[in-house]
């Protein structure tokens, strides 16, 4: 082969991302799929993002601004933050990765959960570090089987170590971690060390004690949010993220960022969705009714479930879960298998709007 590649680029497997409703149409002539693989908004998203988008059509022949002035202004003021804490990425994706090439290097460590989000392990290798991946609580804990397990996260902390990353609600399990644990955990991480906080569906949290961790963020300057439109807002395929940390983090993940990583359609989406919160709220009744509907009909069929605060459901279906994902390939529906997360007699569910909930449970029906 020709070049030399970097040593750590050559053990890296791709992300594979949920089954496209288009693949599958060619795959197999289906029409009328539900596709519930990538816990996208069933919802779509905000009207109001629509008109953005439109508006901001006529100046697509001039850069995005760099700074995301707008934006920015728009979340600090939603957030309570200030700007200059603000990072804004190609969807919180990118985020990580900035996160990654400003502290991560060989020779360095970073730790995650067994079953955390697949894209940390990527991060991690692309920049050449060692992963440190720690146990996952057990599968027959009481209140989150197979979440992070913090001690363990704590106790793996090295000299080396220069990073940890938590995902809350984690994907794709869809547990939590409290926020009076989540706080003891921060206050005994040593300054020296930066905890991620990927907080993808925070915004679907309810009824349960969670931190939005915001205001922690004074109080421990080591300590990065990252957030995204990609899930509760509906603007999965604009690629928008962001993280919030302190000034002095944003201005190191700033020094490495494409100088217009995020798109001039993408910010003027965001910025207006921003602005629809009843469509946010509506978007978070429709999966909260969804997600009690679907955690009855599997108790009732005594089929394992996680507890998840996120839009989605993870289900034990055994040894026969790939070829149950099959069936409901031509079922017209499309889940997401988690072999590749270590988790192969499990399929995790995203939660859709009532008629979506109905086929996959009438398909399931016929597939079991
Ligand atoms: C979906 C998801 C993201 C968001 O990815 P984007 O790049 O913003 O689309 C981040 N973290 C987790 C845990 C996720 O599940």
């Amino acid at each position: 082969m020709a070049g030399q590649e970097r040593a750590c680029i050559g053990v890296m497997q791709p992300y594979q991302p949920g089954k496209p409703i288009e693949e599958l149409e060619r795959e197999l002539g289906i029409k009328e799929i539900t596709k519930l693989a990538s816990n996208e908004n069933p919802l779509g998203c905000s009207p109001l993002v629509k008109t953005a988008i439109n508006n901001s059509l006529a100046q697509i022949n001039l850069y995005p601004d760099a700074n995301a002035f707008y934006l920015k202004q728009a979340l600090a003021e939603k957030l309570g933050v200030d700007a200059k804490q603000l990072t804004i990425g190609n969807g919180s994706n990118d985020v990580l990765e900035l996160l990654g090439r400003v502290y991560l290097e060989a020779g360095s460590e970073a730790i995650y959960s067994q079953y955390a989000f697949l894209v940390y392990p990527l991060v991690v290798q692309a920049c050449g570090a060692s992963a440190c991946v720690t146990p996952a609580l057990p599968e027959d804990h009481a209140e989150q089987p197979l979440g992070h397990d913090l001690s363990a996260m704590l106790a793996a902390i090295t000299e080396q170590t220069r990073m940890v990353f938590i995902a809350n609600p984690n994907n794709p399990t869809g547990n939590w971690l409290e926020s009076g644990e989540l706080l003891e955990f921060l206050q005994q991480v040593p300054e020296r060390v930066i905890v991620v906080l990927d907080q993808a569906y925070c915004e679907y949290v309810q009824d349960i004690d969670y931190a939005d961790a915001i205001d922690w963020l004074a109080q421990f300057p080591n300590l990065v949010l990252t957030r995204t439109f990609s899930k509760i807002y509906g603007l999965a395929a604009l690629r928008l993220g962001y993280a919030i940390s302190s000034p002095q983090i944003a201005d190191l993940l700033n020094r490495i960022r494409q100088p217009f990583n995020a798109n001039s359609l993408a910010l003027a989406a965001a910025l207006a969705a921003l602005e629809d919160q009843d469509f946010v709220q509506q978007s978070r009744s429709v999966n909260q009714l969804g997600l009690k509907q679907l955690q009855t009909w599997f108790a009732a069929k005594q089929l394992p479930v996680l507890p998840s605060a996120g839009n989605f459901i993870t289900v034990k279906f055994g040894a026969d879960a790939m070829t149950l994902y099959q069936k409901l390939l031509r079922e017209g529906v499309i889940i997401r298998p988690l072999a590749n997360y270590g988790m192969g007699e499990w399929l995790r569910i995203t939660i859709g709007s009532e008629a979506q909930n109905q086929h996959l449970l009438r398909a399931l029906e016929r597939c079991l």
